[in-house]
């Protein structure tokens, strides 16, 4: 009965659980314990490497194991909803319907029919598309009804027994792996039967998803599953294709964009063997295989894999975990690994695999920095960089603006009295969204959400002059088709991105060299193949250098590899430009210079002598409440715990202000925890939560504990 659900009730509410082990505990009065009322499954959801992690889980960040199943579980069978795969169905295209295409019967108009034809007629050797997989791919019910009333395509209803577990690999045939991809397949591959951790450290293009299929050719040979985790599957439409490009077998998806119905059936399909290749976002890391057979976690540094709110883990940290248990290899990819896996290379818990050349383009990226000190600047644009966007414009480049920040400006001012538009429930301005498309626009508060029309007066004064000031998106977007009327301009952020396949419509554009000028944030920034870029211009990096997070270098460094990764990726001839104020900043000089690997080098060295993680490591207590001295109040009361305890070797920092202190209406207050040794840090934890759980001053706080916190 291990790992099947039950119902028990709990003053007239039913709740559901989990059974994780069967005991007797004869000291326990009977009328402590609960009765279950029902059980829910005939087969056990999870299995015992599931109960072992979520056990780890427990232990490592000190949560309660109701919360961790929620975490593990997906949300239907949390509410209870039957452990059953439906039975699918499938559309597929007619012989009526490849002849019709090859003659071009379809009706002009009929765009959405001609789409869908030509998408089935590509999936024909895949079996065809399952219904559910219609609106990822861009297909509607509507269109394939009228098709099958003209016998073009036809539904079949599949039994599972017959789900495809074959596989049949299309490689491609002008790819012969390169010495240092032959030599990470061949490492990876050379015992898939152990616990082993790999960093595939390549720069960008230099073929880490060609080294992730091939390692997966043998693993699925094995007849075992692959599972890969990737940062935002919306964002990078082209890394599943590949997959799907690649392999002929039962693939399926995990993430966010999937109702829970359709969660559940793709977990289902994975913990019964029956999908071969799971490719998700973080969570799909606690989808159960029958037949595990590696972990890889592409782009391992993106800051996606740490969920920052519930149980807050690192998705990384525990997929290494889970390999160890499940006795099987995990490959973290990046071109710019974090400074937690170098460390780990450095310990010796990960070994190391370089990639170190583009795989197709010989010419190295060429790298400029603009130093916008005393500097002419239009709409953000120095003169240098307005010529170079006209150049590379003329010689038919695409080129891609990058700015981290959405919106028109991040503040609007007025020009009379001073006047600005502070959120009242945070610390921050609102930025000001919609100068062009509405008369006024709109007010929005990135931290809480909050948003309000944009004062054509100023609420102060009431004089007419609102200044924005500063460069979002939106406004660079107007500037750069003012300075190039003729050029082709997209903007890609949040904003212009909210409807379901409108990115996969933009990658298509970029492409098919429907776009010349791409503007863009970090949502360009990631794993984006685009041929065709020859210049990436960082438009404003003085933020990401200026911060005070001991983490800010990393992270600039990061973005300014990835983001410059997006050009040189073919056979063109690839540009760089970053402008800023902070020109002779040591990371970015290394960054340009010597590359990512010597500045994290020179990085990891740094925050061992700092003594900061994770060299270190840390817990943080976060406190917030309508008031702020009922926060503090609470976290003296910690400290004080904390502190009676004597730890050896393990310092309190704070109570302090949150980099953010006001935060929707609450303020927020922090205390650190540091220690050099994990161990020391976790036996003062657990000798002192229970109590401060008991505290009085916790009753006016919502107060929460984390392990290797990061940001805020
Ligand atoms: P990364 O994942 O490191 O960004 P990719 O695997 O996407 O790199 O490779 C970049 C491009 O180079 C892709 O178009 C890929 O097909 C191609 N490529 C990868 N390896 C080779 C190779 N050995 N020979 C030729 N082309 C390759
Ligand atoms: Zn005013
Ligand atoms: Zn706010």
């Amino acid at each position: 009965m291990i790992g099947m659900r039950v119902e028990v009730n709990f003053a007239g509410r039913s709740k559901i659980g989990i059974i994780v082990a069967i005991n007797n505990y004869p000291e326990l009065a009977i009328e402590k314990i609960k009765v279950a009322s029902r059980l829910l499954d005939q087969d056990p959801l999870v299995g015992d490497s599931m109960i072992a992690l979520v056990d780890w889980m427990q232990k490592y960040y000190h949560a309660p194991p109701g919360e961790v199943w929620q975490t593990v579980l997906p949300t239907a069978l949390l509410k209870g909803e039957q452990n059953q795969l439906k039975r699918q169905s499938h559309w597929q295209i007619t012989q009526l319907g490849l002849d019709a295409l090859k003659q071009n019967k379809i009706a002009k108009n009929a765009v959405k029919q001609q789409q869908a034809l030509q998408v089935l007629a590509d999936k024909q050797s895949f079996g065809g598309v399952a219904n559910e997989g219609l609106s990822t791919l861009g297909l509607n019910r509507a269109s394939l009804q009228s098709l099958a009333g003209k016998q073009w395509v036809k539904q079949e209803y599949q039994s599972l027994s017959s789900i495809e577990l074959a596989v049949t690999v299309n490689r491609p045939q002008n790819i012969t792996l390169n010495d240092q991809q032959h030599n990470a397949v061949e490492s990876i591959c050379s015992d898939l039967f152990k616990f082993r951790a790999w960093l595939l450290f390549g720069v960008t293009a230099s073929g880490k998803t060609e080294v992730y299929l091939r390692t997966i050719e043998a693993v699925l040979s094995e007849g075992k599953q692959a599972l890969i985790l990737v940062p935002e599957i919306g964002l990078t439409p082209q890394t599943v294709q590949r997959f799907q490009q690649r392999f002929n077998t039962n693939i399926e998806m995990l993430h966010s964009g999937m109702s829970e119905q359709q969660r559940l059936q793709a977990w289902l399909k994975a913990s019964k063997g029956l999908a071969r290749i799971i490719i998700g976002t973080r969570s799909a890391l606690f989808v159960p295989l029958l037949n595990p057979g590696i972990i890889i976690i592409d782009e391992e540094h993106d800051s996606s894999f740490k969920q920052q709110q519930g149980l807050r883990y690192s998705a990384r940290d525990i997929a290494m975990v889970r390999a160890s248990i499940e006795k099987i290899p995990v490959v973290l990819g990046s071109a710019s690994p974090s400074i937690e896996s170098l460390m780990n290379v450095k310990k010796k818990k990960i070994e190391r695999l370089n990639l170190n050349a583009k795989a197709m383009n010989t010419q190295p990226v060429k790298f400029r920095v603009i130093d916008l000190k005393n500097q002419p600047i239009k709409h953000g644009l120095s003169f240098a960089l307005i010529d170079t966007i006209a150049h590379h414009l003329k010689n038919k480049g695409q080129i891609l603006l990058f700015l981290n920040r959405r919106g028109y400006s991040p503040v609007l001012l007025c020009h009379q009295c001073g006047w600005s538009s502070q959120c009242q429930r945070c610390d921050t301005h609102f930025t000001y969204h919609g100068h062009a498309d509405s008369y006024s626009g709109s007010l929005q508060c990135h931290h809480c959400g909050s948003s309000r029309r944009a004062p054509k007066q100023c609420p102060d004064c009431l004089c007419e002059e609102m200044v924005p000031v500063g460069l979002g998106t939106e406004r660079l977007e107007e500037s750069i088709i003012s300075l190039f009327p003729d050029a082709r301009v997209r903007r890609i952020d949040r904003d212009t991105t909210r409807k379901k396949l409108a990115m996969k419509n933009f990658v298509g554009e970029i492409k098919s060299g429907q776009v010349d000028i791409l503007i863009g944030t970090q949502m360009l920034a990631k794993g984006h193949h685009f041929p065709d870029v020859t210049l990436v211009a960082m438009v404003d990096m003085d933020g990401a250098l200026y911060s005070s997070d001991f983490r800010a270098p990393e992270y600039a460094a990061q973005l300014i590899t990835q983001v410059s990764g997006r050009t040189g990726r073919a056979t063109k001839q690839g540009e760089v430009v970053i402008q800023t104020h902070l020109a002779e900043h040591p990371m970015l000089q290394q960054i340009i210079h010597s590359g990512y690997a010597t500045f994290a080098e020179t990085a990891l060295n740094e925050r061992i002598q700092a003594e900061l993680p994770p060299h270190t490591f840390n817990a943080l207590f976060q406190a917030e409440a309508t008031h702020l001295g009922y926060a503090k109040s609470f976290l003296q009361d910690v400290k004080k715990i904390l502190a009676s305890r004597q730890p050896d070797g393990v310092y309190l920092l704070g109570p302090a202000p949150a980099f953010y202190t006001k935060k929707a209406g609450k303020f927020r207050y922090q205390l650190y925890l540091e220690s050099k040794y994990r161990l020391d840090l976790h036996k003062l934890l657990e000798s002192c939560l229970i109590e401060i759980e008991s505290l009085k001053s916790a009753g006016r706080v919502k107060w929460r504990m984390e392990i290797d916190p990061i940001g805020d």
